[in-house]
């Protein structure tokens, strides 16, 4: 299956993504991770991406390409895109690469993504998120290390990133609509609550 999860920063993508990947068997590719680890390595790709994602702009869209077809070559039989297209151009693009199956779309509203974004504490090596008002740890529960904040989940960042996926993310979601593709994920309550919201909506896809 071919998965793409979209939503407004902090709806749960990250921590979605780690379910759905276990129990459907997909690879995970989130592009905002792998621009972290361009970051950290100081690749050339990471030294563009840094300016970006500091002031919560997207990175552009050849940069962003040039990332999903390497990260696509991995994958054989399906995958789970987090955080990609994230511009129509993305999309379009995409559409020339491979046909996706479903668009999850996670809808939140935003000062619930605030909250949850200035909340979020997140494991340099692995990924995974937490949320300080669940979780009162300070070591990644899946590889022990010491859970850090991201720079680009500050105040003022974040009310860029919420800007920038009003104006320029949110319109994708009428591409995948007019595909018939789109199913729409309530993203409030538990982790689990919207896993099985989620669950459902790709049950109800495979019947089709
Ligand atoms: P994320 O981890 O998905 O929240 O992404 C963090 C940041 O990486 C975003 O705010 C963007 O600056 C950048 N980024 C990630 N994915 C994309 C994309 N598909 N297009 C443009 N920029 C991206």
């Amino acid at each position: 299956m071919k998965i793409v999860l979209f939503g407004p920063p902090g709806a749960g993508k990250g921590t979605q993504a780690e379910h759905i990947s276990k129990m459907y068997g997909l690879p995970h590719i989130s592009t905002g991770a792998v621009l972290r680890k361009n970051i950290e390595e100081k690749t050339p790709i990471g030294l563009v991406a840094l300016e970006y994602i500091e002031r919560g702009k997207l990175a552009p869209d050849d940069v962003m390409m040039q990332v999903l077809e390497s990260e696509l070559e991995k994958c054989e039989n399906g995958f789970l895109l987090d955080g990609f297209p994230r511009t129509l151009a993305q999309a379009e693009a995409l559409d020339k690469i491979t046909s996706v199956d479903v668009v999850l779309n996670i809808e939140i509203d935003s000062e619930e993504v605030v909250d949850r974004i200035l909340n979020r504490m997140v494991c340099p090596k692995c990924g995974k998120n937490y949320n300080k008002k669940i979780h009162s740890v300070e070591i990644c529960d899946i590889c022990g290390s010491a859970l850090t904040v991201r720079k680009d989940d500050n105040e003022e960042v974040v009310r860029e990133r919420l800007h920038v996926y009003e104006n320029q993310t949110k319109p994708v979601t009428e591409h995948y609509r007019l595909q018939n593709k789109l199913a729409h994920i309530d993203g409030r309550g538990s982790i689990e609550d919207v896993f099985e919201r989620i669950r459902k909506a790709l049950y109800d896809y495979d019947k089709k």
